[in-house]
């Protein structure tokens, strides 16, 4: 079974958010049920400065474009028992300034994709999957069935399109359709690719894809709704035979408090109280925050955009300075929260801090050394945070949406059950109810706040069971 994952994000090579956790730790996990599995994604400049050295030339080749035609590398790696492939260009891939939100990501993604397809015979390499992730390869299954069904040993490849977020669509004019993607305008025209007056590479996917995924069983069931459908709902309506909701797992091994080398002091279920403490006081003096071990520290890690929920955070600041606990939000994004979250912190010295930027290194010793993880979203597909804190035995506060609900089992007063805390309306005072009912075990019910944290450390977040589940997707799709 050979299974080639395509994205644009892909850990530790490049990562904005948790697209980059799953492509890269799913593919070891299909590995270890017996597939073999590739990656491709774009060479961005970030990956050449760090990965460079390792990487070998495997070819190049010509790839349409705008009515020309422009020359692609292939450069390869073999790591941890899964191949990637990187496609080189430096117009397009090797810029200054993050990854997305160009002018022309468009033409940018269009041109990823189109070099995928054409990589295949470049190299002679023929998947039985094109496992395909969001809208920047949402195109693929489109020009395998509209431009190489002519080709067998195209035409016998399947494809599967997962959804990591509905909300982030690539839609574009029409006229790209011939320019950059050289399709016809027939399907414009007969409304496969055709949305809003232009054209979706995130509903393309949806149509032409032989399996459409997504990241939780119930944000599968969201998506159908007007409510979380963005505007897709019919579309995915449609497929709903051929729709799965399968939850994200973390790595493990990379996320594992007790070989972690970026926390201060490693722990593992025997000695966690130890660990917290400690990782409690680097942090707080790393941060400046006051250094008081008994304080509750409350942690975020997260991009700052509407779906997060940080609204609901800035909105109930008042309140949150009142309580009993410190805060520690570390991200980057909106500068409109940039800015009130820098503010929130100067007022409010030793008590909050606002860590404005990307920071792998201290995003662990955040999950490591909070007691509880505040992720109050809008909307969440799957949440790889609220995973990731778990496995360091902080205690998530969530919002009941999306794959929170389904990997996070809330606080049961009455028997100490749980392994966190949720909310269901997306309301900032209901928020800060969730945060209280956390403070109020923490400090009041010591023995119900232990026994969580076990829970916690003891869920199982690995791909274990969910790549099993992929498994049988791929299975389904009749090529064995
Ligand atoms: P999303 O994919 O919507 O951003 P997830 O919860 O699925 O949200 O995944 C977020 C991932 O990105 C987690 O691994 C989280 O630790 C990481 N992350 C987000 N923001 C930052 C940041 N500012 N610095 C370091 N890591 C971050």
């Amino acid at each position: 079974m050979e299974i080639c994952f395509v994205a644009s994000e892909c850990s530790p090579f490049i990562k904005v958010g948790g697209l980059a956790d799953v492509v890269g730790s799913l593919p070891q996990a299909l590995t270890r049920n017996g597939a073999h599995c590739c990656v491709v994604v774009p060479l961005y400049k970030k990956i050449n400065d760090n990965y460079g050295h390792q990487l070998t030339y495997l070819g190049e080749y010509p790839v349409d474009i705008n009515y020309t035609q422009r020359i692609v590398k292939v450069m390869g790696m073999d790591k941890d028992g899964v191949t990637y492939f990187f496609i080189q260009h430096a117009g397009y891939f090797e810029r200054e300034g993050g990854i997305y939100g160009f002018m022309d990501d468009g033409e940018r993604f269009a041109f990823f994709q189109k070099a995928v397809m054409e990589l295949f015979r470049a190299i002679n390499y023929w998947p039985d999957v094109i496992h395909c992730h969001d809208w920047h390869t949402g195109m693929i299954p489109c020009m395998l069935k509209e431009n190489y069904w002519y080709d067998s040993r195209y035409n016998r490849m399947k494809t599967v399109y997962t959804i990591h977020n509905l909300a982030y669509q690539g839609n574009f004019p029409k006229s790209m359709l011939d320019s950059c993607l050289g399709l016809s305008f027939r399907l414009f025209d007969n409304g496969n690719v055709r949305f809003d007056g232009g054209i979706s590479f995130m509903k393309t996917g949806i149509v032409y894809a032989d399996k459409v995924t997504t990241v939780s069983p119930n944000y599968a069931r969201e998506i159908l709704t007007s409510e979380y459908g963005e505007h897709l709902d019919q579309v995915l309506m449609m497929r709903g035979s051929d729709l799965w909701g399968i939850v994200n797992g973390i790595d493990t091994s990379v996320w594992n408090p007790t070989t972690d080398n970026h926390l201060a002091y490693n722990f593992d279920r025997e000695n966690w109280q130890e660990g917290k403490a400690a990782n409690k006081a680097a942090l707080q003096k790393q941060l400046g925050l006051d250094e008081d071990p008994h304080c509750f520290v409350l942690g975020m890690v997260t991009r700052l955009v509407d779906q997060k929920g940080i609204e609901l955070v800035i909105q109930q600041m008042d309140e949150i300075v009142k309580m009993p606990m410190q805060l520690v939000i570390l991200g980057n994004g909106n500068a409109e929260y940039e800015r009130i979250l820098t503010d929130c912190e100067n007022g409010n010295k030793g008590k909050i801090c606002f860590y404005n930027g990307y920071n792998e290194p201290l995003s662990h010793l955040i999950y490591g050394a909070c007691d509880g993880f505040l992720m109050p979203s809008k909307f969440e597909p799957c949440g790889i945070s609220q995973l990731i804190s778990m496995r360091y035995g902080t205690l998530p506060i969530v919002r009941e949406t999306g794959g929170l609900k389904d990997t996070v089992n809330p606080y049961n007063m009455f028997n100490g059950d749980g392994n966190g805390f949720s909310f269901y309306q997306y309301d900032g005072l209901d928020m800060k109810e969730a945060i209280w009912r956390a403070l109020a075990v923490y400090y009041d019910v010591p023995q119900h706040w232990t026994n969580l944290v076990y829970h916690a450390l003891d869920t199982d977040v690995s791909w274990d069971h969910s790549a099993g589940i992929y498994m049988d997707l791929y299975h389904n799709l009749g090529v064995w």
